[in-house]
């Protein structure tokens, strides 16, 4: 997960603030030492961390802070804030053209996801947009990346207008657009060619295309994993094609995020997508202010809950929340809740977007095998109706039948009552509105 160094050295810092009824300016510049260290040691733009300590030391030292009587909540509040505004404020949605097509250039460097964003990006069109989308394949130096190109078309069915390698970018994209025309395509997404570093060849290439496609979108695709180096793309991509914004990839991997906190402020241009993992479905809206409650352990429950309803089945949802006001939580509930929870992607990163879970080191062992899973299931599956609804009924020897009938040790059976029960009574606090106790539970 991306952060993780800096997200636990600015908790570690303000834990520290945390006991203090009083902070003194003394506390103050010691603390933003250690968030300036933090910050580059999780390679943020020199200037950008320059300007981003000075702002917080402004606020810090006056009387907002120094007079409060909740000094640490104030100053992870005015960090909160900065941080948000480094990132760009608010999402920034996609430019829309004013009659269709809508054109949006990929760019950047080789290897950096640029095929695989145009992917995402078509998808997330279609899916959210009800759009119909055509890519042109304007990568001819890569062999590859043609194919790679229909491949992922086929996948999320979007057409692909290709003339293989042989034929010149910028011819084929003027007729890749004319087929846009007739076919009605209410979105173009161009695939340029990346180099391993920016020339001036690949730059003309690129302006050649802008003058002709007249975008509008230019969209930078710049790996996170790169760090300054990432930031320096995009000054030079921002410098010769004006960008209109970036797609910053492979937050999935422990990218330190210094491209993230970086970009915005160094180029001016915002982040409008981040790029979670290698599937088509793996893109993300750019969110600063979420983002930045990520970074300071604060959680992200809205993304939680846009994932949520993404992917949880509406109908079992209701139920659950049923269930959970009226206590009668279930084993047979519990296996659905352990299969909704496993499609909205790994347990760990999921809590990690529960506030205050984010350095729980209950964490450590959330990982959930598909396999697990299963013994559970066989396990629940091997239940009587009436144990199912009342746990209390299963002493040892029922137990003992259980395991036998599922094949595990009786240890496992154990385990997973209790776990079960330790959930049944996360419901009914949660049922309570206390989601506190979700963080008991799981903490202790
Ligand atoms: P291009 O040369 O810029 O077109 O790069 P590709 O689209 O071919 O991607 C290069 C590699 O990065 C491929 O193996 C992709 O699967 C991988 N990749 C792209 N985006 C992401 C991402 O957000 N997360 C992860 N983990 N891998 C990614």
């Amino acid at each position: 997960m991306a952060f993780e160094g800096l997200s636990e050295r600015l908790q570690k810092t303000f834990s520290k603030l945390r006991g203090k009824g009083k902070v003194t300016e003394a506390d103050v510049k010691e603390m933003m030492r250690e968030v300036r260290l933090a910050l580059l040691e999780a390679d943020v733009n020199f200037d950008v961390t320059k300007t981003f300590i000075k702002k917080i030391r402004e606020r810090a030292v006056g009387s907002e802070v120094l007079d409060s009587l909740t000094p640490a909540q104030q100053i992870i509040k005015i960090v909160n804030e900065e941080l948000t505004q480094i990132m760009g404020t608010s999402a920034v949605s996609l430019n829309k053209a004013p009659k269709i097509p809508t054109i949006i250039m990929l760019v950047g460097l080789q290897g950096a996801g640029k095929t695989t964003s145009a992917g995402k990006l078509a998808r997330y069109l279609k899916d959210e947009k009800r759009a119909r989308p055509l890519f042109i394949a304007a990568d001819v130096y890569r062999p590859a990346a043609v194919e790679q190109l229909k491949t992922i078309g086929q996948q999320i069915d979007v057409p692909v207008y290709e003339e293989g390698t042989t034929a010149s970018p910028v011819d084929i994209v003027q007729r890749g657009l004319q087929q846009a025309q007739e076919n009605k395509n209410d979105y173009v997404l161009i695939d340029t060619a990346g180099r391993l570093e920016i020339d001036d060849q690949l730059m003309d290439e690129l302006s050649q295309i802008k003058a002709l496609a007249q975008p509008n979108e230019i969209l930078l695709v710049v790996d996170s994993m790169t760090g300054q180096a990432a930031t320096h793309v995009a000054e030079g991509f921002n410098q010769r094609l004006d960008l209109t914004g970036v797609i910053l990839t492979k937050l999935d991997g422990d990218t330190r995020g210094g491209a993230a906190l970086s970009i915005r402020a160094v180029t001016g241009k915002p982040i409008k997508f981040i790029g979670s993992g290698e599937k088509l479905a793996a893109l993300e809206v750019f969110h600063p202010e979420r983002m930045a409650n990520r970074i300071l352990g604060m959680g992200d429950m809205m993304t939680l809950i846009e994932k949520a309803q993404k992917d949880y089945d509406e109908q079992q949802a209701e139920e659950l929340a049923r269930k959970m006001q009226e206590n009668s939580f279930d084993f047979n509930d519990f296996v659905a809740q352990l299969e909704q929870v496993q499609k909205m992607g790994p347990m760990e990163d999921i809590m990690k977007m529960i506030p205050g879970m984010g350095n729980n080191p209950a964490l450590q062992n959330a990982k959930m095998d598909p396999k697990d899973l299963e013994h559970l299931k066989a396990i629940v599956y091997s239940m009587t109706q009436k144990e199912r609804q009342n746990p209390d009924l299963l002493n040892p020897s029922r137990r003992r039948r259980l395991a036998a009938g599922a094949g595990r040790p009786i240890a496992e059976v154990n385990r997973m009552i209790k776990q079960f029960k330790q959930m049944q009574q996360m419901m009914q606090k949660m049922s309570n509105g206390n989601m506190a106790g979700l963080e008991q539970m799981l903490g202790g």
